[in-house]
């Protein structure tokens, strides 16, 4: 193959870059274990596309399996990896056994080729399509993933684009095939916009990848810090953070809002009769059925030990006990099937509207002491400020 000195140099640098990509991810693994599974799928993709960028350089007049379909199906591993990563990452199901049986089926169809250069746009278009199908479902895994976190996604976009290009790609040939020495070839001079396109398209890929993992993280650490490991209800620091916004938004608009203080009745016999494990289940069952009854704009959190705190936004006296009373049937209406076992439990509710001069810590005060009295009435019950 005659090699075009700028091609050359751009093929170099397309090594450089996935190389250097690859051993980012390496680094992002290991030692720095981020997102470790996923960093490891992403650098050995990168490793990959290496690998198949080489082979594809070997490429001579000869026939050669291993320069054709082992470039080609190198490539396509890698994009399958990159797809693995990120569902790695995600935390979804994995596509593993469907692309595997792709990737071979693919491999089947190059059968039908010779692995030689009187092939080269038949197998420039097979690999363009397997490619497109590749990053469709990517994108269709971030879209998917996207709609249930309903986070912002921008990254589906390059992905939407590279699908795009090699389908492009894939027709002009079909077409076109004159487009050969534009498309298909990587050494020839013709080959530089091809080549420039593919560097793009490493560098944005490898950052979306990059800014999926950071997401990842980011959302990790904020919910260590704002939730409760066992219940996943957001936790007492977070808790009065919001108590802070509404109390604010009261201040300015005027629109009251109230607190429940609740806590569980005799849980220290539960943990005594039935065992710790059996007393987180309750908190946990507990904590769910609560906010299944609750609106979205409601904040349940665990406040203590088996203490929990619901801030009522836009509710006033007289709402707030009939939240009261639906919270109360609800919790005692919820045995837990304990190992054959049903528990029984009950929780005592101190309620609190917002009133002139409250601070928050008062208005939490309130509610303490409401809780306070419904133990004394002989708990499962509640009581208002
Ligand atoms: P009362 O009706 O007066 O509230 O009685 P109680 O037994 O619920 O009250 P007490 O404060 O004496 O007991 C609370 C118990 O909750 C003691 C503690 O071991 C238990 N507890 C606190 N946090 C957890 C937890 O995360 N898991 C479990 N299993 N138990 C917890
Ligand atoms: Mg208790
Ligand atoms: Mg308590």
């Amino acid at each position: 193959m005659d090699f075009d000195p700028l091609a050359t140099q751009l093929i170099i640098f397309i090594g450089l870059l996935t190389g250097t990509s690859a051993f980012a991810w390496g680094i992002l693994a290991y030692p720095l274990g981020i997102a470790p599974k996923a960093s490891a799928r992403y650098a050995l993709a990168n490793l990959l596309v290496i690998l198949g960028l080489f082979l594809s350089t070997c490429r001579d007049d000869s026939t050669s399996y291993l320069f054709w379909f082992g470039a080609d199906l190198s490539l396509l591993s890698g994009f399958i990896l990159l797809r693995w990563g990120t569902q790695q990452l995600f935390k979804i199901r994995d596509s593993i056994r469907i692309d595997c049986l792709f990737l071979f089926s693919v491999a089947l169809i190059m059968l039908l080729f010779k692995p030689h250069y009187s092939a080269n746009i038949q197998l420039g278009i097979l690999f363009s399509l397997a490619t497109f199908i590749i990053f469709s479902q990517l994108a269709l895994d971030h879209f998917i993933h996207f709609k249930e976190v309903k986070g912002s996604n921008i990254v589906i976009i390059p992905i939407t684009a590279i699908a795009l290009i090699f389908f492009t790609r894939a027709i002009i040939l079909l077409f076109a095939p004159q487009a050969e020495d534009h498309l298909a070839s990587i050494a020839k001079a013709e080959a530089v916009p091809m080549l420039w396109t593919y560097i793009i398209l490493t560098l944005v890929i490898n950052i979306a990848m990059f800014g999926n993992a950071l997401t990842r993280l980011v959302d990790k650490v904020r919910s260590r810090a704002e939730k409760d490991y066992l219940t996943g209800l957001w936790n007492r620091r977070a808790v009065l953070l919001s108590l802070d916004r509404i109390h604010h938004l009261w201040l300015r608009n005027g629109t009251r809002y109230s607190v429940i203080l609740f806590d569980l009745d005799y849980f220290k016999k539960v943990n005594d009769n039935y065992g710790h494990a059996a007393g987180d289940a309750v908190l946990k069952q507990t904590a769910n059925c609560v906010n299944n009854v609750i609106r979205t704009t409601d904040v349940l959190s665990r406040y203590g030990g088996e203490e929990f705190l619901l801030l009522l936004p836009a509710t006033n006296e007289e709402e707030v006990l009939l939240i009261a009373q639906k919270l109360k049937e609800t919790v005692s209406d919820n045995s837990l099937n304990w190992q054959g076992e049903f528990i029984n439990v009950t929780a005592s509710f101190g309620c609190a509207t917002v009133e002139k001069n409250n601070s928050q810590q008062e208005l939490i005060n309130r509610a303490d002491i409401a809780m306070y009295k419904a133990k004394a009435a002989g708990r499962d019950t509640y009581y208002q400020a």
